[in-house]
């Protein structure tokens, strides 16, 4: 897709701190960090928001979460079950999804967010 950012990041026509890459998905930093950890994971292919996909979509949408907790957990953020049986540790999973969803890059993407309660005061 023309004049896409992050089809441009995916073809590496843009520079970005990539994390992660595979045939289907990109991983790589937000430039605008919300928390100690701000990731991005996207498809390669383009598709606009989470409202644009089908049927068709179904496996890369599942390869995104999956790849959710592998790069919360690299990035020191997954969650561990202490002696206690209480967990600790975390992360947040955010897909904004149009104008009302708070969403300005139009290349379905999903936050990753880490950090000591990351939501507080952000997104
Ligand atoms: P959203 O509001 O869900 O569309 O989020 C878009 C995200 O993309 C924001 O958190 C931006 O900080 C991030 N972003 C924008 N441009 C870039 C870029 N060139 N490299 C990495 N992240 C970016
Ligand atoms: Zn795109």
């Amino acid at each position: 897709m023309e004049n896409c950012l992050f089809c441009k990041i995916a073809a590496k026509q843009i520079p970005s701190s990539i994390v992660h890459e595979d045939d289907d998905l990109l991983a790589f930093k937000d430039i605008h960090p919300a928390a100690p950890v701000h990731l991005l994971i996207i498809p390669k292919q383009h598709v606009a928001t989470l409202s644009d996909t089908t049927e068709a979509h179904t496996a890369v949408l599942g390869k995104m979460l999956a790849l959710a907790p592998k790069l919360a957990a690299e990035h020191g953020c997954a969650v561990h079950h202490g002696v206690d049986g209480k967990p600790g540790g975390g992360f947040k999973t955010l897909i904004n999804s149009g104008p009302d969803g708070g969403q300005e890059v139009y290349h379905l993407h999903m936050h990753l967010i880490g950090g000591p309660h990351p939501w507080r005061g952000q997104h």
